[in-house]
């Protein structure tokens, strides 16, 4: 085994442990946010054309805000916080934001256009902890409408298969707007081909809603999810990909403002990055009594929202409360798209342990206590 694999196993073992915390937290507790993404810098050094997230001139925020934000998001009890942007990459203190996240015991996430990886800023990352890193890659040549396209990108993903002991994950994006649906499909297959998760986005308009896919589109977004074959990977929770990309409606409840809470440069608290303005309250009054009200609100956009990381957490929430059900659900899809599938035996035997009414609440105690993932008595968070 290379030291690059055995240090990134190394890596991965304790953040796995802290994975399942965070899983067990969400199946105890419905009211803490699951994960924020917080904004360190609005500029950006590209400039896509469908983006409406950035802009060219904005000053990084002080990392003392930055800091003390974070320190507010731990005490709502957050447990996946994630650094985007505009560039997040252009905030010069950086990993001082990733280290205090890991520091408040939070899952530390970055979302990059990766222009700025070197082997030692990748390396960097690593000494500050991040867990995760996400680069979303809209085509194969750049062409006016991005740039982030993997001939340009394609170097910098084998420095990051080479040096990055954190978790990688390339997302592929389909969407109307771009020129050549297949190059989801190449993009997708890199990353796997260089160890990496690969998911796949649907390109939203500037509300966060639903741009229709043709056939064409859809067959390569069926492509694509069979190139991940990890049963509980997120590309593989496709109900609302599939429903959205037949521009069939969901059915779910968006909990952003609880679940989900999306922080701007100004230190206000929106649903999510294309509802910004809803409900605009500073992070610093955010209380465990917003989470609640804000999350429990219905919201009009959901029916064709492709808002994933909100969809994601919103999957959590449909496990906690139908576990069994939504088990079901996942492994009969995944053997749709593969009849010879069968469900790995952890899989089957946590399913013995936590799905059934008569043992679900010993080794449910026995879990958190292991994992610390209790909920605090006092606030239940
Ligand atoms: S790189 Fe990301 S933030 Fe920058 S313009 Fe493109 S989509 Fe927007
Ligand atoms: S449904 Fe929720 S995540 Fe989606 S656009 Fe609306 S507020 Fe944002």
């Amino acid at each position: 085994m290379s030291v690059i694999r055995l240090r990134r196993f190394v890596r991965a073992v304790p953040r796995r442990v802290r994975e399942a915390r965070m899983f067990a937290r969400a199946m105890t507790s419905p009211h803490h946010p699951i994960l924020a993404q917080i904004v360190p810098v609005r500029r950006c050094n590209l400039s896509c054309t469908y983006c409406n997230e950035f802009d060219r001139v904005s000053p990084p925020v002080p990392t003392a805000e930055m800091l003390q934000r974070i320190d507010h998001l731990h005490r709502l009890g957050t447990t996946i916080i994630t650094l985007s942007g505009g560039e997040p990459m252009l905030h010069p203190d950086l990993d001082r934001l990733i280290e205090r996240i890991r520091q408040r015991g939070a899952i530390a996430t970055l979302i990059t256009n990766g222009y700025f990886l070197t082997p030692d800023r990748i390396r960097r990352l690593n000494r500050a902890g991040l867990d995760y890193l996400q680069i979303s890659i809209d085509n194969v040549q750049p062409d006016d409408v991005s740039k982030k396209s993997l001939r340009v990108l394609d170097r910098k993903l084998e420095w990051l298969a080479a040096h990055a002991e954190f978790g990688v994950t390339i997302n592929s994006v389909l969407g109307a707007d771009l020129a050549n649906p297949e190059d989801a499909l190449t993009v997708s297959r890199r990353a796997r081909a260089l160890g990496f998760a690969s998911t796949v986005g649907v390109l939203h308009d500037q509300h966060g809603q639903l741009k229709p896919l043709g056939p064409r589109h859809q067959a390569i977004l069926a492509e694509i999810l069979k190139v991940e074959n990890s049963l509980f990977s997120f590309a593989h929770f496709d109900r609302f990909q599939n429903n959205l990309a037949r521009g069939l409606p969901n059915q779910w409840h968006c909990g952003a403002g609880g679940r989900f809470l999306y922080i701007c440069e100004d230190g206000l608290v929106h649903y999510c990055s294309q509802q910004r303005g809803t409900p605009a309250i500073p992070l610093a009054d955010y209380t465990p009594a917003h989470l609640r009200a804000e999350g429990a609100r219905p919201k009009e956009c959901a029916p064709f929202c492709t808002i994933s990381c909100v969809n994601q957490t919103a999957m959590l929430d449909e496990f906690r409360t139908r576990p069994r059900e939504t088990l079901d659900e996942i492994i009969a899809r995944r053997m749709q798209r593969d009849p010879g599938f069968q469900p790995p035996p952890l899989v089957n035997a946590l399913a013995w342990m936590f799905l059934h009414p008569g043992r679900r609440e010993f080794f449910g105690k026995v879990a958190l206590r292991v994992l610390r993932a209790a909920p605090d008595a006092r606030t239940g968070r």
